[in-house]
């Protein structure tokens, strides 16, 4: 139902670039160190530049292949497969939020100077929003202002989960540039702040269960203080921030899920692996265990449901618009990342003891992607606006 010509097409292609050249990297990138993997990996990015498969997000004019929301959601599952996957391709959060932000709202000046180099994959960037003095589940509740002197803003403030800010070139800021707004929705801005302004500071590389990680495979607590930008550096109109904030993350969600369900799959193929080659006495291998058979089972409804749930979505984003499909993004994000963390721990129980060592990519994922239920917006706030949204129809 959902399948292009177009998608149907380039999937075995991409499928084909991630077995042949991005798995063997996998290991040494991810549990070794990902900067001295860079020069690998930017060889990777030009091979697919060659091979017309760079940015499939992104419009033809623009050096992509101008792929539809269903499209793209169908490819990016097959990057998902691998945490490599998104990045060599140059379609990775927070780049691809940023970039689709700055397409719609930044200036043709920001845009030549920062989008297109990003777009080229020339630099990186990262988005910076949550406080740790605040819950970032209600972020308006902030404490970074932009205060505006002159042609320019002075930037005072402290985030962090500030991802792949290490390495970073440029990061857009939420800061609060008109306290008195009597809408609090109409208080915060964006702004694009170049990481070599006096003033900004990556304080550290923030341990996600013991992994540090680095570049792209981090997050950072990062502050600014003093920092001073041209005022040409607003993107959109002042107060805008949570407008914009809203527009990122429809297509976002999307991107997110589809990864995750590329993860499942792949950690299933994993599983269903595992159970065939170990056996429990000879010709007996796990296999033939039912409740292996059973997590397996599962596993494979719970993927096809998440699937066909997040196409469904992006189908209605395309067609009547993200607030339209509202219920349709929360209801994607608690069920796809409650599926994720449920495929990834059985896949982890059925290798047993190698399922928590580093000597597969399931340890990798089981730290990293806890993040999963907690990013993008809690699980739990997107549970209270389905149940409102279903509550409220009752009620007429
Ligand atoms: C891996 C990862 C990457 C991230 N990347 C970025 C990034 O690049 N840029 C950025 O700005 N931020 C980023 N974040 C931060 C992320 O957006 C916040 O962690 C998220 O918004 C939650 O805010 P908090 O951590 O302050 O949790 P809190 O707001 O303190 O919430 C804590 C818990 O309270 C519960 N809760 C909250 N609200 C409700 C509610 N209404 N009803 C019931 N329960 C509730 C939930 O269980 C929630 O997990 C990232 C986070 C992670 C984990």
């Amino acid at each position: 139902m959902f399948e292009s010509d177009k998608a149907l097409e380039l999937v075995p292609r991409y499928r084909e670039f991630l077995e042949k050249y991005i798995i063997p990297l996998e290991q040494g990138a991810i549990y070794g160190s990902f900067k001295a993997h860079l020069p690998a990996l930017q060889a990777l990015r030009a091979k697919a530049k060659e091979m017309g498969l760079f940015t499939p997000h992104l419009p033809v004019s623009h050096g992509g292949l101008g792929l539809s929301l269903v499209e793209f959601a169908s490819v990016s599952e097959v990057l998902g497969t691998s945490p490599l996957g998104h990045y060599v391709f140059n379609c990775n959060a927070p780049d691809i939020g940023n970039m689709e932000l700055m397409h719609q709202f930044a200036s043709p000046y920001l845009q030549q100077t920062y989008l297109r180099p990003l777009e080229r994959g020339e630099i990186r960037s990262c988005f910076a929003m949550t406080e740790p003095e605040h819950a970032g589940s209600n972020p308006v509740h902030m404490s970074t202002t932009a205060v505006r002197e002159g042609d320019e803003y002075i930037i005072n403030g402290h985030k962090w989960f500030t991802s792949s800010a290490d390495g970073a070139s440029f990061t857009i800021v939420m800061a609060v540039t008109n306290p008195s707004a009597e809408n609090q929705y109409a208080r915060a801005s964006m702004i694009l702040v170049p990481l070599d302004t006096p003033g900004y500071r990556r304080i550290r590389n923030i341990s996600i269960m013991g992994d540090e990680g680095e570049d792209y495979l981090s997050h950072s607590e990062v502050e600014f203080v003093n920092c001073r930008v041209p005022v040409s550096h607003l993107i959109g109109e002042e107060g805008s921030g949570f407008q914009l904030a809203q527009v990122r993350l429809g297509p976002g969600r999307i991107h997110h899920c589809m990864r995750w369900i590329g993860i499942c799959e792949r950690a299933l193929g994993m599983m269903c692996d595992r159970a065939i080659e170990r056996e429990l006495n000879p010709g007996h291998s796990l296999a033939m265990q039912q409740t292996i058979q059973n997590w397996i089972a599962e596993s494979a409804a719970e993927i096809k449901a998440s699937r066909l749930l997040v196409l469904n979505t992006a189908h209605k984003i395309e067609k009547d618009g993200a607030k339209a499909a509202k219920e349709d993004i929360s209801t994607i994000k608690f069920f796809v990342s409650d599926v994720l963390m449920k495929v990834i721990d059985r896949a982890i129980q059925v290798h047993g003891g190698l399922g928590i060592t580093d000597d597969t990519l399931l340890s990798f994922w089981y730290r990293h992607e806890r993040g999963a239920r907690i990013y993008d917006g809690p699980d739990e706030v997107h549970k209270t606006v389905l149940a409102k949204s279903i509550l409220k129809s009752r009620r007429g």
